[in-house]
This record gives C-alpha cells, structure tokens and sequence, in this order.
C-alpha cells in the first residue's frame, strides 16, 4: 500500500470541543484539545450551514452578510447530539446546526498550524 493509499483511506475526525463559552465582548471561545479558537459572533453567523444560509448541493452562499445585525448575537447553543450544536441568534434564525468540523473550519485554528 502506497502513501496515497493510506492518506485517502485515514478517517478525518475532529475532535469535539472540551467546552463552549462566550465572552463579555461577544466572541464564543471553543476550547479544543490543544487548542483554544476565538470567533466573533458575526463571523460564526455569517457563516451558518443550515439550508436557507447555504444553497444545497451547490454549497453557494445565500446569505448576505450585509443583512447581519452588527451587534449579533448567541440566545442559546443547545447540543445536537454529541457531534454539533445548535445556535439560536438574535436575529430570529436558528436553524444553523455547526458539527465540529464545521465548527472547526470557521475558527481558522488549523490554517493558523499550516502557516
Ligand atoms: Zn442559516
């Protein structure tokens, strides 16, 4: 078995978050292992995956960023099961279900490892 075989058949899992929280200056703190990311509320709803932000199958965003409250914010992060939660936003929407990876992505933390 060739190195390209083993890279394609090695599962991607991430890992879930150890915790959640949000500070006073309306960032959520996502402490993974390891590795703690910090993501401003408008960052992490502007890029919500659910179905009416994001067109199916396509992946193109429908959301207009512009159409975000600058002063977004979390009402309530309910978990989904043990792979993602559920955010409710100030501004009414709350669909959005972020699974870790999805999570993950939007905090940048393993951009910032590649350099
Ligand atoms: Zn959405």
């Amino acid at each position: 078995m060739g190195l390209l075989d083993q890279i394609s058949f090695r599962r991607a899992v991430t890992e879930p978050p150890q915790s959640i929280e949000i500070n006073d200056k309306n960032e959520f703190l996502v402490a993974w292992p390891g590795v703690l990311s910090v993501i401003p509320a408008l960052r992490l709803r502007d890029a919500c995956p659910c179905a009416s932000c994001i067109e199916e199958g396509t992946g193109r965003k429908i959301l207009d960023t512009a159409t975000i409250p600058a002063d977004i914010r979390a009402l309530e992060v309910k978990p989904v099961g043990s792979y993602a939660v559920q955010i409710s936003w100030s501004d009414g929407h709350g669909s959005g279900i972020y699974s870790w990876e999805t999570l993950r992505r939007i905090s940048g933390v393993d951009e910032q490892e590649k350099g």
